[in-house]
């Protein structure tokens, strides 16, 4: 599944700090979601979670997101409702061979926890932007 780029360690510090950006039962859902994937030996990373609206409005002006509602963005409990996640040694390689079979686990896993994937999302993106995106269904 690709050459780790980061230690263990160094992921699990990067997933807690992003963890800390999402309200308690998202958090668990997230950290559900991360264990059922290290359980089946991918190596999960989050890269993004809370954003400010100066880097939202950043991404819409480079048309790698489409809108200013982003739940990256603050919502009104404080918190972000969305995390980027994606293996470590992969990242948004669609080339590499774990590339497919790790987004499918991660859309289902994401699914299996009440969570919306990117993966399913249709018409704007492919499935290399959007397979990353984990969001929190209220
Ligand atoms: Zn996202």
């Amino acid at each position: 599944m690709g050459r780790s780029e980061v230690t263990n360690k160094q992921r699990a510090a990067r997933n807690t700090s992003h963890l800390a950006n999402l309200p308690w039962i998202f958090r668990r859902k997230v950290k559900a979601i991360i264990s059922a994937l290290e359980g089946w030996g991918w190596r999960p990373v989050i890269v993004e979670s809370l954003r400010t609206r100066t880097e939202q409005k950043a991404k819409v002006t480079a048309g790698v997101s489409r809108t200013m509602r982003s739940k990256h963005l603050k919502q009104t409990d404080g918190f972000a409702h969305a995390v980027d996640m994606v293996c470590d040694g992969i990242w948004w390689d669609d080339k590499a061979p774990g590339f497919v079979p790790y987004a499918k686990m991660q859309a289902n896993a994401a699914r299996s926890f009440g969570c919306r994937s990117g993966y399913f999302f249709r018409g704007y993106h492919s499935v290399v932007h959007d397979f990353a995106h984990v969001e929190y269904q209220t």
